[in-house]
Order: C-alpha cells, then sequence, then structure tokens
C-alpha cells in the first residue's frame, strides 16, 4: 500500500460539478489500494474576490483579519471535498491548517512551515479514512494566530504534509497537463516537460512560473519529495520533478524552460558620488524595508562627474516605500535623483545544461534583436540568464526566444479550465 499527497488547486474544485470530479479521482486513487491525504485549495478564484471585497472595506486591511479572511476560503473546499467523497460511500475527514498540525512562523500574509504535526491525520488514515486538508494556512503557537503562506502556497502544504507522512510522491493536480516550456496561456506552442529537476524548477518557479508555488519547489528539494504536476481534467502522465543525487546521470537540456514576470518595478538611484561604501549604504536603507530586491545593475561611472547611477527591481507594491525610504536619506547619500519604472518585463531562461554551455546569452540577445526588442538590465546564475525589457514586448519576447531555442511543439497546448487570474 502506497500512501498519496494529491493537492487540487482552485481551477480543479471551481465548482460543485469540479467538486464531485475531484471527489471520485480521489476515491479511484483509494480504490486502487492507496492511502489518500489531500490539500485543496480554494473554490475557482474566491482568494482574489476575498482581497477585492477587503479593498471595498478598507484600503489597507490588517494583515491578521486578512489572514483571518482568506483562510476561510480553503474551509469552503474542504468540507464540500469530504462531503463529497462521503457520499459516494467512501470515509473522509476534512481539517483545517491548525487541526492537521502545519505550524507556522508568526508571519500574517507569507508564513513559512517550522514544524508539521500531521497527528489527527495519521489517525483518519489508520481509521480508514481519506484526510482532506485546507491549503495555504497554518498556526502559529506563541500568538496563537492563523496564518496563511502566501499565494499559491497550498503546495507548500501539500509537500509539507507528504515530507511529514513520509508520503510515496506528491501529485500536484492543476489545470494544464504537467510543466511546459513557458505559460501555455502566453506560447500556446509551449511544450509538455516529461521530467525536470527541482533545481530548474526552483529557478522558472523564482522567475515567475507559477505552476508551482516556489517554496513549494524548495521544501520538496529540501525533503526529497518527488512531486508530479499533471492535470486533474485527465489521466496523462504529467511531469515528474525529481532530486537527482550526486552522480546520477540525467539527461540535461541546454535550454529547458522560459518564464516571464510582469510584477516587477525598476527604481533608479541617479547621480551617486562613485566612492566606496555608498552601495551598502544604499541597499541598508533599502534593506530597512523588508523589499525583496531582485537584479541590481551599476554603471560605469561618467569620468567628468565621479557620478554613478544604480538600478535595481523588486515587486511592484514594495516600490513606494522603498522610494519613501530613499528619498529620507537622500542628503546623507547624495545621489541626484530617483526613478520609478513600473512599466517592466522580465524574461528567463532556465536550464541545467548552461553550465556546460557557452554562447546562450548571445543566442538569447540575437533572438531578442531580431524582433525589435531592447535588453533593459541583464542578469545570470549558473543555469539561468535574466533580461528586462518594457512589459508591452514581454509575450512577443518569450514567442521569439522559445521559437529560437527549438522549444516549439507541433501542436498548440490544451488549457482545461482557470481564468490564469
Ligand atoms: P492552481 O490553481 O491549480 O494552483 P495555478 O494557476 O496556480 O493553478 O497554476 C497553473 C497555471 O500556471 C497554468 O494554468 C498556467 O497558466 C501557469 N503556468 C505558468 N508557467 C507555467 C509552466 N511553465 N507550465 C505550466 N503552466 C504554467
Ligand atoms: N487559495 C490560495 C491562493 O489563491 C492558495 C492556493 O491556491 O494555493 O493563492
Ligand atoms: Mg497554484
Amino acid at each position: 500500500m502506497s500512501l498519496i499527497v494529491q493537492k487540487f488547486g482552485g481551477s480543479s474544485v471551481a465548482d460543485a460539478e469540479s467538486i464531485k470530479r475531484v471527489a471520485k479521482r480521489i476515491v479511484d486513487t483509494r480504490k486502487a489500494g492507496n492511502d489518500v491525504v489531500v490539500a485543496v485549495s480554494a473554490m475557482g478564484d474566491t482568494t482574489d474576490e476575498l482581497i477585492d471585497l477587503a479593498h471595498e472595506v478598507t484600503p489597507l486591511p490588517e494583515p491578521r483579519e486578512m489572514d483571518m479572511l482568506l483562510s476561510s476560503g480553503e474551509r469552503i473546499s474542504m468540507s464540500l471535498l469530504a462531503m463529497a467523497i462521503k457520499s459516494m460511500g467512501y470515509e473522509a475527514r476534512s481539517f483545517t491548517g491548525m487541526q492537521a498540525g502545519m505550524i507556522t512562523d508568526a508571519h500574517h500574509g507569507a508564513a513559512r512551515i517550522v514544524d508539521v504535526t500531521p497527528v489527527r491525520i495519521r489517525e483518519a488514515l489508520d481509521d480508514g479514512a481519506i484526510a482532506i486538508v485546507a491549503g495555504f494556512q497554518g498556526f502559529n503557537v506563541d500568538t496563537a494566530e492563523i496564518t496563511t503562506l502566501g499565494r499559491g502556497g497550498s503546495d507548500t502544504t501539500a509537500v509539507a504534509l507528504a515530507a511529514a507522512l513520509g508520503a510515496d510522491v506528491c501529485e500536484i493536480y492543476t489545470d494544464v497537463d504537467g510543466i511546459y516550456t513557458m505559460d501555455p496561456r502566453v506560447v500556446p506552442l509551449a511544450r509538455k516537460i516529461d521530467v525536470i529537476t527541482a533545481e530548474e524548477m526552483l529557478e522558472l518557479a523564482a522567475s515567475g512560473a507559477k505552476v508551482l508555488y516556489i517554496r513549494a519547489v524548495e521544501f520538496a528539494r529540501r525533503h526529497g519529495v518527488t512531486l508530479r504536476v499533471r492535470s486533474s481534467f485527465n489521466s496523462n502522465e504529467g511531469t515528474l520533478v525529481i532530486n537527482p543525487k550526486e552522480g546520477d546521470t540525467v539527461e540535461q537540456p541546454i535550454v529547458t524552460g522560459i518564464a516571464t514576470d510582469l510584477s516587477e518595478a525598476k527604481i533608479t538611484i541617479v547621480g551617486i558620488p562613485d566612492v566606496p561604501g555608498k552601495a551598502a549604504q544604499i541597499f541598508k536603507i533599502v534593506a530597512k524595508t523588508d523589499a525583496n530586491v531582485d537584479m541590481i545593475v551599476q554603471n560605469v561611472s561618467a569620468a567628468a562627474t565621479g557620478l554613478t547611477d544604480i538600478s535595481f527591481t523588486l515587486p511592484k507594491e514594495q516600490a513606494q516605500i522603498v522610494l519613501q525610504a530613499l528619498r529620507s536619506e537622500q542628503e546623507d547619500v547624495g545621489f541626484t535623483a530617483l526613478q520609478h519604472d513600473d512599466q517592466i518585463g522580465k524574461l528567463a531562461l532556465v536550464g541545467a545544461g548552461m553550465r556546460a554551455n557557452s554562447g546562450v546569452s548571445a543566442k538569447l540577445f540575437e533572438a531578442l534583436y531580431d524582433n525589435g526588442i531592447n535588453i533593459d538590465m541583464i542578469s545570470t546564475s549558473e543555469i539561468r540568464i535574466s533580461v528586462v525589457t518594457r512589459a508591452d514586448t514581454l509575450e512577443k519576447a518569450a514567442r521569439a526566444v522559445h521559437t529560437a531555442f527549438g522549444l516549439d511543439a507541433e501542436s498548440v497546448a490544451i488549457v482545461h479550465a482557470g481564468t490564469g487570474r
């Protein structure tokens, strides 16, 4: 007998019919002789709708109340799913994150899992029941408060449960057939990937591919959880995310996939005295705001003035607070001006085979040039090259680069459901 953890995303449980369809799928897994633990997301776009509702009530909802509100979405789907399974004659029990033992830190809206004590889940399994756990939520012991894990966090719930229970596999069911070379909603000729390393998926997730939540991939990698991403709308095999051990031979294409991201803004600090210590001073100010700085580029200083510029990218919603912090220290740092650009787009090219191959950047830049797309910033890691372009050219850039690297499939990818919101 195997223990299988299955996670169903919002678009897979969007309405009563979908819940019944998913229930049948879970029961089939049980019938095949497996123990089943399910993590479920809120129905459809519930989380987005609850966020909109909160902002209609107040422009700045309190983080604690926001977690109380958003965690209710998953309670609806977990109980309905348990009811649907029971009506099919199988035992099922739903649990909130807290009841399932998802212990987190106290950070409302972006809590990290610090421990998982799934005592009640084990009891349910021992009683022959299917355990249904509300995704995306946890509990902090010190504050005795409900927390949420950040958008997309139900993936993390599933992986954490799989690790704590020693599950054989963690299956992530969604509205596309697996992990593709690029978001098939943006590049219809995206190709499904059969096997990908967690290392590559981590880079794709960090670069904006929301098919898996970055913290879930991190968790799976750290705890050696095998993930399979597949569609809840058919029985295709999906994509296996593996953690190869040292010495394992894995076929590593030069370029595995592309990710795009429209969620960042760029801040440029103009006219900084080019003397030692200025970058440290600036990024100390930025760090105090808790902003997540991504790319940083410093220009060569103009010989005549001895002044330089530094640009960096960060999540759009953090830009104002960082601008304010920098402005308040302008005199002390001695820069001339601040510029804010929220119309940027980031494209990342990822592939473990890049390590051993040169010429990837040249090919990328050429593909962009051939399509008249200007590059604003560049950054690289061992297995990734990222460029910043204008937001309105990003989709065109993704399609051009996808074709240039020979990633196009013969036919258009099928997106089963969801609004892509
Ligand atoms: P769920 O509600 O199941 O968690 P998400 O909307 O979070 O679903 O993630 C699935 C979506 O991720 C797909 O519909 C697709 O538009 C998007 N996506 C982004 N990048 C990729 C990729 N490389 N492969 C597959 N899907 C991707
Ligand atoms: N419902 C949450 C969200 O929409 C968590 C998730 O779906 O993974 O972000
Ligand atoms: Mg998701």
